[in-house]
This record gives structure tokens, C-alpha cells and sequence, in this order.
């Protein structure tokens, strides 16, 4: 494979987009930082900087409370950002989304406020064996607390899911099925209108966890059948804790509040009380009212850039990084075909260990992640304690996949 790309994928000026990530120009020692760690958190660009920025300087104030003119511009942003994160992800209703901050939190939302109230003893979870520990732990709670039993979708060899037998793991029993939309580890994207599909015809509902797929590529909840999404605004240029969920509007009405306190009721009396609609009853106390702010300035961002050239560039520079990797002796973990896998690459590199090899790395200004990536369950069918993982984002070059290469060739001197 050619050293550097012949072409830098057309469909991002990603030179131009570099200027908008004032973090892209510093150094880590004496070298230039090449991030590709965007799977753990995006970097931010200019514009969703100056979006908290402003918000602090002119429109600061509690939402949904004031009368007076800065408390009523604080609430319209923080609307105005629900309405885009809906069109954002296919709802054409903003009530159906939840602000809070991120996949976990909302995950531990659905498990709590549906699954305590839904589920019952005999009836069945069914999670993938790649989820992330966000989209399991919360199930492991929701499972003990109700008698229902978690069952799993096998990984395959090549890291997509094994659906060969999912007429017998999705049953009559199954209240939820609940997958990752893309693995943080093997890059997979699972089909999601099939499992919807499979789902949907035994009667049970169902949840994509986002954290990865929402960034990366156009994802349209309506049109796919998805009941549930989580959505860390973090991963997608946005302000950390930022995001929410998405939920089908009856099944929000149906479930109970998660948190109590301000807000989110209607009328108190000493004894009980009744709560908000939606999504008003999910949103207790004083949210993240600016981060949600900034998130609705990082979904501008994408959406100049466009989310189809989002997917194809990152779609090349995966194909690029696979190819540099293996040659260069790596052993890449996950589906080798950039179509059905998303920028989140996983290897093991020779005999170095991955966190022997992030050190290293980190010298020559190369951050990437090295640990179980919250999969530990994933980790042990891979056979592996661990594994490095480079990411990638519309920030990124193919330059910057030959610096990692050739950092790994200084691991190889010094430990191999
Ligand atoms: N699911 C997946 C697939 C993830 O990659 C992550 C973040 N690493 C999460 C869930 C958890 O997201 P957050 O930390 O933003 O809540």
C-alpha cells in the first residue's frame, strides 16, 4: 500500500477543518499532536467553543423558570438545540428527546424507568456480546431487580454479529432487544433494520446505543424502527456531558419518572405528586443547559459538513489505516470491509504490549487508547487482555495514520 493515500478523501477539506480545532495546533513534547482517540471523545472546534462561550457572556440564566428576557433566551437555545438533535437523528418530534448527559446516563434511564415498570420474571433481554459495559451493566441491574434473564447475539469471527441463530435468542419472551449501533472496539455496524425487524415481530422494543453510530454517519430513527437511542454529545464535537435519549413518544408517556426533584412534576403535596409530560418529566433539577447549547452549534458544524461525507472520509481513512496496519504486521481485530464497519480500529502490534505501545506512542505525540475499552466481556472472546485502538474523525489525515505506523516502528525497537 502506497505510503501516504494518493488521494485524501474528496469529500472533506479537511485542511480546513483543521483550522477549526485550535487543540489540532499544539504539540505533546516537542512534536505535533496527531489525535486519534475521537471513539473515547471528540475534539471541539471553534464553534461550539464560542456557542458556550457566548451563552455564558449574553444569554446566561435557569430555562423554563424566568419570565425576564435573558431567562427566556436561555430557554428558546436550549429548545431550539432539543429541535435540532431531534431533526438531527430522524424525529420529527423534539418531545421525544430527553436531555442528559450521554449514552450512560440515558441507558441507565430506560433500564430504569421501563425495564422496572416492563419487565417481569421469565421475560428476556437480548444485548450483543460486543456491547460496551454502558449497554450491559444497567441490564445486569434492571435483570435482578425484575427476574428477567439477559441472553446475548454471538460475535463471528470476522467481529460482525452472528444473527444465524436470532430467531431462537429473539423469542416470545424478549421485552427489549438492545445492540450497539457501532462497536467501540471492532468498528462493527450491525445491521439495525434487521434487528429492528426481529424485535418489533415478537412484540419487544428496541434500543441502539448511539455513542458511536450518531457521530459517524446519518442515522434516522423513524425510518430504521429504533424505539430507543442514546446519544453522547461528547463523541460528535460537542461539550462533554451533553446528548440524551431518544424515545418513541408513547413508550416515554407510558414510563415512570427516573429522577425525582425540581421541575419535572406538576403539582406536590406532602404525600405524592403528579409529574410533567414529556420530556419534561425525565429532566430533573437544572440541566446541562450550555452544554446542550454547544451541542446544537456541534450539529451545525456536521451538518455543513454533511453527514454522508462525514461517513465516506472516515470510510477511506479506515480502509487506509487497516491496510498500513496489516502490513506493517499488526493484527487488526474486527471486519476488514469499511462498509460495514465504522473508524474505530482495533490491533495488537507484534509482541508490545497496548499500554507499553500507547506510552511509546505518546512520545512521538500519537495519542491513542490502549485498555478492555469498557468490553471486557468482548475482550475475553477476543482472546486478549486488551488492544490499542486508533480512532478516527473529519479532523483526521492520512498523514496521521503514517505517523502512527511510524511510531510503531519505534515501539518495535524498543520492545520487540
Ligand atoms: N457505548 C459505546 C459504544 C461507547 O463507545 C461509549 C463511550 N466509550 C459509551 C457507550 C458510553 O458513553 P458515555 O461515556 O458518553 O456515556
Amino acid at each position: 500500500m502506497a505510503k501516504v493515500m494518493d488521494q485524501q478523501p474528496a469529500s472533506l477539506d479537511v485542511a480546513r477543518i483543521r483550522q477549526d480545532f485550535p487543540i489540532l495546533a499544539r504539540t505533546v513534547g516537542d512534536k505535533p499532536l496527531v489525535y486519534l482517540d475521537s471513539a473515547a471523545t471528540s475534539q471541539k472546534p471553534r464553534q461550539v467553543i464560542g456557542a458556550i462561550t457566548e451563552f455564558y457572556e449574553r444569554h446566561n440564566a435557569n430555562v423554563h423558570r424566568g419570565v425576564y428576557t435573558i431567562a427566556e433566551e436561555a430557554t428558546a437555545l436550549y429548545e431550539g438545540a432539543r429541535e435540532k438533535l431531534a431533526r438531527f437523528v430522524g424525529a420529527s418530534d423534539p418531545a421525544c428527546i430527553v436531555f442528559n448527559r450521554g449514552t450512560t446516563e440515558s441507558t441507565n434511564l430506560v433500564a430504569h424507568a421501563w425495564g422496572r415498570k416492563f419487565l417481569r420474571e421469565g421475560d428476556q433481554i437480548v444485548l450483543s456480546m460486543a456491547e460496551h459495559h454502558s449497554n450491559l451493566i444497567p441490564w445486569q441491574f434492571a435483570a435482578r431487580a425484575t427476574g428477567a434473564e439477559v441472553r446475548f447475539i454471538p460475535v463471528a469471527e470476522d467481529g460482525t454479529l452472528d444473527l444465524s441463530e436470532l430467531s431462537s435468542i429473539v423469542t416470545e419472551r424478549t421485552r427489549i432487544v438492545a445492540v450497539t449501533g457501532m462497536s467501540n472496539v471492532l468498528g462493527t455496524l450491525p445491521p439495525l433494520a434487521v434487528l429492528s425487524e426481529a424485535a418489533h415481530s415478537v412484540g419487544a422494543v428496541f434500543l441502539v446505543d448511539g455513542a458511536q453510530l450518531v457521530p459517524h454517519a446519518r442515522v434516522d430513527v423513524e425510518a430504521t424502527g429504533i424505539d430507543f437511542l442514546t446519544i453522547s454529545g461528547h463523541k460528535m464535537l460537542g461539550p462533554t456531558a451533553s446528548g440524551g435519549l431518544y424515545g418513541r413518544r408513547d413508550l416515554l408517556e407510558q414510563m415512570d419518572p427516573f429522577l425525582g426533584g425540581g421541575e419535572m412534576i406538576r403539582e406536590v403535596w406532602l404525600d405524592h405528586a403528579t409529574f410533567n409530560g414529556v420530556p419534561g418529566k425525565f429532566e430533573a433539577g437544572t440541566m446541562n443547559i450550555a452544554e446542550e447549547v454547544g451541542l446544537a452549534a456541534a450539529i451545525d458544524y456536521l451538518e455543513g459538513l454533511g453527514m454522508d461525507a462525514v461517513r465516506e472520509h472516515e470510510k477511506q481513512l479506515t480502509a487506509y489505516a487497516i491496510g498500513r496496519l496489516v502490513e506493517a504486521g499488526a493484527t487488526v481485530y474486527g471486519p476488514r470491509d469499511p462498509e460495514v464497519r465504522g473508524g474505530a480500529v482495533s490491533f495488537w502490534y507484534k509482541e508490545v504490549h497496548p499500554h507499553d505501545l500507547a506510552t511509546i506512542l505518546d512520545q512521538e505525540g500519537v495519542a491513542i487508547r490502549a485498555g478492555h475499552h469498557c468490553a471486557q466481556p468482548l475482550m475475553r472472546i477476543l482472546g486478549v487482555p486488551a488492544t490499542a485502538r486508533a480512532s478516527f474523525y473529519v479532523y483526521n489525515t492520512a498523514e496521521e495514520v503514517d505517523a502512527l505506523v511510524d511510531a510503531l516502528g519505534k515501539a518495535e525497537d524498543i520492545f520487540g
